[in-house]
């Protein structure tokens, strides 16, 4: 069984779930479907720390138009982890 977490900000309950985060580095976009801890009350996304380090990463390489490094460094994580990936470059 799972451990029942409480969110940070209210005590509510969290519940798993997929949700879409956008991340926007300079002029490019990158929208993920990415599993994180929802506050059912307040509605709080808690994300994985190693979700929140690629998210730092991938925000960095969209605003440095490193967008193959960023594709090749996402495929182990989208395949790791069940991402779905969209991105919108300018
Ligand atoms: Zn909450």
């Amino acid at each position: 069984m799972k451990k029942l977490k409480k969110c940070p900000n209210c005590q509510g309950e969290l519940t798993t779930k997929q949700v879409e985060k956008i991340l926007k580095g300079g002029v490019n976009t990158a929208i993920i479907q990415v599993e994180a801890e929802v506050c059912l009350k307040c509605g709080e996304r808690l994300y994985k720390p190693h979700v929140v380090r690629q998210f730092a990463k991938i925000r960095t390489q969209l605003k440095n138009q490193e967008t193959f490094s960023l594709l090749t460094s996402l495929i182990i994580p989208i395949l790791k982890s069940n991402w779905r990936l969209s991105l919108q470059l300018k």
